[in-house]
């Protein structure tokens, strides 16, 4: 029986859109459907606006650090109105440029919800069935808000790029990438920052030392960073009034619509007013209500889709790629596996994405650029040297800024491979992409020492260091 299309894809993010345009490049018939705006959280509420976020959160520091260098420059308010106008229209032309790679190759477009009816069925909102030889989920995940009394009073990351204003104080909960990325922007754009980590350090998970040198570092900036804390309940603040939390026969937002001032209750039991909050404690695949039970597709505990090595389900024609199968949340990562199911699928060519050594960056301030083994899990593993290197760099130095960088390898003793490498630095996201091609080349530390070094830099250090600082 022949089928509509060679390919359906579900999902038009970054993994989606990669996997439909090489796909329909090989000459094979693709659609894909996208119900909210092309491009996915990446593009449209992920790391494009935050990046761009990042960069005018930036200046204020650049400013102070111009006045140290002799400029009388003051940089004034942050308009986030102005911003706000720039940044609506630069992700109307990104959806637009995403549009036109998958038109442009042939894909045909359906702007609605898709859902599975079969294992080679996909049905639209509209009620249009195509049936498909393949269909690849490629869904994405969204934030989650804790479980927490009144909680939709919180803001999500999907809501920060379409604030009305900023607001004068905010609360940010979590400790993880998103959370430590906003406190940073909102901090540099004049917000006062507040943030509630449940554990004893943020950023679980990476190196000790690079994680503890980002924390001080945000303190060091006015973050109001309170570890070991969490949120037990909430309140509008206009419900409450200055009082907070007095009342529990009140004050209930079961029906809240919309976020706004909250009083905020810690498990310290402080109450304090924000005049906004912002989970970020974390995101949850996009798996309901896309007919996955219909064409029996396995779920795991956490709702992500079960795939195997080259990103296919149970169902032989169902494939899944990106933050719905909750493998390396990353957007790179997507798009390789979106890549390798077209080479898979469509090209006879067998790939499995490779999810060894992948290198990432977390944009705070300084940023935290982070490849290979932590230190913690090197040792687990075998006996290591380890090279570090803190120092405030040239630049903030003589401009009279604190700062703090840390340089450090992990190095294996017995095959001299660097195992890890963990940059705090400004820039550390530009710098951590090359050294991921070393290490992920393999290179020993003393192919590292054989480099001559890029002077004067800050990152010199990585070729320079001669003495561990620990070795066990
Ligand atoms: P993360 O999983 O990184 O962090 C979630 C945070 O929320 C953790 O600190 C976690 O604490 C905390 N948390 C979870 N549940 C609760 C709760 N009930 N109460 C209080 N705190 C809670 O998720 P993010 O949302 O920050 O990011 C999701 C993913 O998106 C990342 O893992 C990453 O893959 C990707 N991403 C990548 C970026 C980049 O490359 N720069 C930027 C943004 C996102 P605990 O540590 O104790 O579990």
């Amino acid at each position: 029986m022949s089928c509509d299309v060679d390919l359906f894809v579900i999902g038009g993010g970054s993994g989606g859109v990669r996997a439909a345009r090489t796909a329909a490049a090989t000459g094979a018939r693709v659609a894909l459907a996208e119900d909210r705006r092309m491009g996915g959280t990446c593009v449209i509420r992920g790391c494009v606006p935050k990046k761009l976020m990042v960069f005018a959160s930036e200046f204020r520091e650049q400013a102070a650090l111009a006045r140290g260098y002799g400029w009388t420059a003051e940089p004034g308010a942050f308009e986030w109105q102005t911003f706000r106008a720039k940044l609506d229209a630069e992700l109307d032309r990104l959806e637009g440029v995403y549009r036109n790679l998958l038109t442009s190759t042939g894909v045909t477009i359906h702007d609605m919800r898709a859902r599975l009816s079969d294992p080679g069925t996909v049905e639209l909102e509209d009620g249009t069935r195509v049936t498909a030889k393949h269909v690849l989920i490629a869904t994405g995940g969204h934030p989650v808000r804790p479980d927490v009394p009144n909680a939709a009073l919180g803001m999500v990351s999907d809501d920060i790029f379409e604030m009305e204003a900023l607001p004068e104080s905010v609360l940010v909960v979590g400790g993880g990438y998103i959370a430590c990325e906003f406190a940073c922007i909102l901090n540099g754009m004049g917000v006062e920052v507040t943030q509630y980590y449940r554990g004893p350090q943020i950023l679980r998970g990476f190196d000790d030392e690079a994680r503890s040198t980002v924390a001080r570092r945000m303190q060091e900036q006015g973050i109001d960073l309170q570890v070991n804390t969490n949120v037990v309940d909430l309140r509008p603040a206009d419900a409450c009034g200055a009082e907070g939390l007095n009342s529990t026969s009140n004050g209930s937002v079961e029906s809240a619509s919309a976020t706004g001032p909250v009083v905020a209750k810690s498990t310290s039991g402080a109450k304090q007013r924000f005049d906004r909050l912002l989970f970020a404690t974390g995101r949850a695949p996009n798996s309901r209500d896309i007919g996955l039970e219909e064409a029996g597709v396995a779920v795991n505990q956490r709702g992500a889709i079960e795939v195997d090595a080259y990103s296919r389900t149970a169902i032989p024609s169902i494939y899944a790629i990106g933050d719905v199968t909750d493998r390396i949340n990353l957007t790179p990562v997507a798009i390789r596996e979106g890549q390798a199911f077209t080479e898979t699928v469509f090209k006879g060519n067998p790939t499995a994405p490779d999810h060894d050594l992948v290198a990432s960056a977390v944009f705070t301030q300084p940023e935290l650029g982070t490849v290979g083994l932590t230190e913690e899990a090197a040792r687990e593993q075998e006996e290591i040297e380890v090279y570090s290197a803190t120092f405030n760099p040239m630049r903030t130095a003589f401009g009279g800024r604190p700062n703090q960088v840390l340089m450090k390898l992990v190095v294996s003793r017995s095959s001299r491979k660097v195992l890890g490498c963990h940059i705090v630095s400004d820039g550390a996201g530009e710098l951590i992409q090359m050294v991921g091609i070393a290490v992920k080349a393999g290179l020993t530390k003393e192919d590292f020492d054989r480099t001559v070094a890029v002077h004067p830099t800050m990152s010199e250090e990585l070729v320079t260091m001669q003495t561990p600082t620990r070795a066990t």
